[in-house]
């Protein structure tokens, strides 16, 4: 089972790249934005406790998404060959709690691919998602930049948590969609290749 972080700001395209991956790799692709925001279409007790939290662009508690995410990964289906977490982790308490869990299962990740676009670009790109979903975080500029500025603070620095253990890969974000999956695959094909 191979395990694969989709890397990047608000707005970088993670979960547009993540579906094309599950399309060619076989891959599940594991959103823990999607899961959070899941909970709170149910309006289960995990939807009530993090809805104004994620409306306002603040993150959810560490405990429950590792909650979260521990239910995804314990069952995959047969077909299943891997994994793309998209917005997991996003501090590093959430990295080292992944590393943990996954060395149970006797795993560990298998590439971290890091979409780098310009600010200006994930605004933009924002806006536009606001008139198509409708997410109440993707409404007030306050409330992106805010998310923006939390990437910057606690989900940056794993760039260097995970360079440190040789499994960090950036991709030009900002090119066109067709662009960017490719060089993607390059980088995976090559990893699924180094590491049967
Ligand atoms: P984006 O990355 O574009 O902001 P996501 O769908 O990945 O969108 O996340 C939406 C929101 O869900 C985040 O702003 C945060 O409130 C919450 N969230 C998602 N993943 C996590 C996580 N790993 N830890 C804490 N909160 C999270």
């Amino acid at each position: 089972m191979k395990y694969y972080i989709i890397f990047g700001p608000p707005g970088a395209g993670k979960g547009t790249h993540s579906e094309l991956l599950v399309k060619k790799f076989s891959f599940l692709h594991i959103s823990t934005g999607d899961l959070l925001r899941r909970e709170i279409a149910k309006e289960s007790e995990i939807g009530k406790k993090v809805k104004s939290l994620i409306d306002n662009g603040e993150l959810a508690d560490d405990e429950t998404v590792l909650r979260l995410i521990e239910n995804v990964i314990i069952c995959p289906a047969l077909e299943c060959r891997g994994f793309i977490l998209d917005g997991y982790p996003r501090n590093l308490k959430q990295a080292l709690e992944l590393d943990k869990l996954l060395a149970k299962r006797g795993s560990r990740i298998n590439g971290v691919i890091s979409l780098i676009v310009d600010e200006d670009t994930i605004v933009g790109r924002i806006r536009r998602r606001a008139l198509i979903e409708n997410r109440k975080d993707d409404l007030e500029t306050e409330t992106i930049l805010h998310r923006i500025k939390t990437y910057h603070t606690c989900t940056e620095p794993l760039i260097d948590y995970y360079k440190s253990k040789g499994c960090y890969y950036s991709v030009d974000g900002s090119t066109t969609i067709e662009e960017g999956f490719e060089s993607i695959c390059r980088i995976i094909e090559r990893l699924n290749s180094e590491q049967q």
